[in-house]
């Protein structure tokens, strides 16, 4: 490359930006497909999908990014750059170094496989035949170990799959963190079991009107700080997240007319997802790193809102006025009380999206387990309808009769995403200590929120989180709020004397 520094990094900086709106634009395809394309427009949708994704793979990896790659790589050239290009390059050089060293009919015959897969699996899932399913998810298996081998790892091959989702997550860290989780989270559960004052949320099952529930869920998502003018709410069939630029960050819900709770904590959840999105610097526009710095970190922000907060009695006690001021029949002698320990019914079951925040974390440590022996060839898929059962029964007491509300009941895997579901439990780890920081350094935090003040906890948030976008890794953004690194101990304590309390243990 002969030209100066300047235009060389102006040219790099055109490169970045074209990428980053092929993806926009996939985005807003995506967000169509699920949210309303008509059925026939899908398979034409879906060519356009194809051939964007194709277009943003073939610049990624090209040889002018190999090039301006290599520029910057060079000391002297990095040095000269901002705080925000460092960045950019070092992420855009994870990307290439990953993809580069996929042979590009390894990774054409993977994206094949994987979309068939899916489609099987929903198939494999309605009829309750794993059988059907297995041969895919073998297949799967097996390439994910080669790619590994070819990314190569660090002292477990999991590892590599892990630092995708959660830069700097090893093996080592997640073992001794589920088994801290699994000595405490797993005896609570059973106290609560067996405690003689179980919640009552009967009155959650009738009917409501979906045009009301619209109406309280934007109420929150208002107070929340969701900037309508820079997001919307659509319905799907499972709820979503998905930001453009931080003027364009979208959330879906789903709607029942018979569950009252699930759509508004969907929405809080997701509007959690997309304040971080909403709020990620100026400064990192058109870039990669306009985004949340990990699966885990992103994943904090939506169960801080949906759980540390919004099941919170506190929260409640600011807006239950509103519930039964949309649904006075439904919730006709039902105290506040009442309704906080309904929101906060603690139950062991088989579906891992339908658990409480309790439970949860044994759901994602049963697929944990199960992933990590996967990958270093320690189990046989073809075992897996019968170690699935058995943690569940070990860790959660219940035991599935289907493999339809077992081993079957998610996506994730016929899609190759391994490595993610430590994400869930991360996040809530994360959300804990998030929370025990907050309140140092907000005194008057539970007083905000009886309030309806969270538009200060949104910002407190945006400042000591969202701003940073990828700027900052997951354990620096982490060390930089709380001080400390990973621990689940505010998490367990968190969760045990809030359950003590509902549970009247
Ligand atoms: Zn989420």
């Amino acid at each position: 490359m002969q030209r100066n520094f300047e235009e060389t990094l102006h040219s790099f900086q055109e490169l970045v930006r074209r990428i980053k709106y092929y993806n926009e634009a996939l985005a807003v395809v995506y967000w169509d497909l699920r949210t309303g394309a008509p059925k026939k427009g899908v398979p034409g949708r879906a060519k356009v999908i194809g051939m964007l994704s194709s277009e943003a793979f073939a610049l990624s990896t090209s040889e002018e990014m190999d090039a301006y790659l290599s520029y910057f790589s060079d000391k002297e050239n990095f040095d000269k750059l901002d705080r925000v290009w460092k960045a950019v390059v070092l992420d855009s050089k994870k990307e290439f170094d990953r993809f580069k060293k996929i042979p590009a009919d390894m990774y054409k015959e993977y994206v094949i496989l994987t979309s068939e897969a899916e489609s099987v699996w929903e198939d494999a899932k309605n009829e309750n035949d794993f059988a059907k399913f297995s041969p895919y998810l073998e297949k799967i298996v097996d390439f994910n170990i080669k790619f590994i081998e070819r990314w190569g790892y660090k002292d477990n091959k999991y590892n590599t799959l892990l630092d995708y989702y959660e830069p700097g997550m090893t093996v080592e860290k997640l073992d001794r963190i589920f088994g801290e989780l699994k000595q405490r989270i797993v005896p609570l559960v059973k106290k609560l079991k067996e405690s003689k004052s179980q919640p009552n949320d009967s009155m959650f099952f009738k009917y409501f009107d979906i045009a009301k529930q619209e109406e309280l869920s934007l109420l929150i998502l208002n107070k929340m700080g969701y900037d309508f003018a820079a997001g919307r709410i659509d319905e799907s069939e499972h709820p979503f997240t998905i930001g453009m630029t931080p003027g364009d960050v979208r959330i879906t819900t789903h709607y029942y007319t018979n569950i009252f709770h699930s759509a508004l904590f969907s929405a809080v959840h997701e509007g959690g997802h997309a304040l971080y999105e909403q709020n990620l610097s100026p400064e990192l526009d058109g870039t990669p790193i306009s985004t949340g710095t990990s699966m885990g970190i992103h994943e904090s922000q939506s169960r801080f809102w949906e759980n540390i907060i919004g099941r919170s009695y506190s929260f409640w006690s600011c807006y239950y006025d509103e519930v039964i001021k949309l649904f006075p029949e439904q919730f006709k002698g039902v105290s506040l009380e009442d309704f906080y320990k309904a929101i906060n019914k603690v139950e062991p079951s088989l579906i891992r999206v339908e658990a409480d925040e309790v439970t949860y974390n044994l759901h994602v440590m049963v697929r944990y387990e199960i992933e990590k022996a996967l990958i270093n060839n320690q189990i046989k898929v073809s075992e897996l309808p019968r170690v699935w059962n058995e943690k569940m029964k070990e860790y959660l007491g219940v035991e599935p009769k289907t493999d339809s509300e077992g081993v079957l009941q998610d996506v994730h895997w016929a899609g190759g995403s391994f490595g993610y579901f430590p994400s869930y439990t991360l996040g809530n780890i994360y959300s804990a200590q998030i929370y025990n920081a907050i309140r140092k350094q907000l005194p008057d935090f539970d007083e905000l929120i009886k309030n309806g003040e969270l538009i200060k906890i949104k910002e407190w948030l945006g400042e000591n989180i969202h701003k940073h976008g990828k700027l900052l890794t997951p354990a620096e953004i982490l060390k930089s709020v709380t001080g400390e690194e990973i621990n689940s101990k505010y998490l367990i304590e968190y969760l045990e004397d809030k359950y003590k309390e509902v549970y009247n243990l």
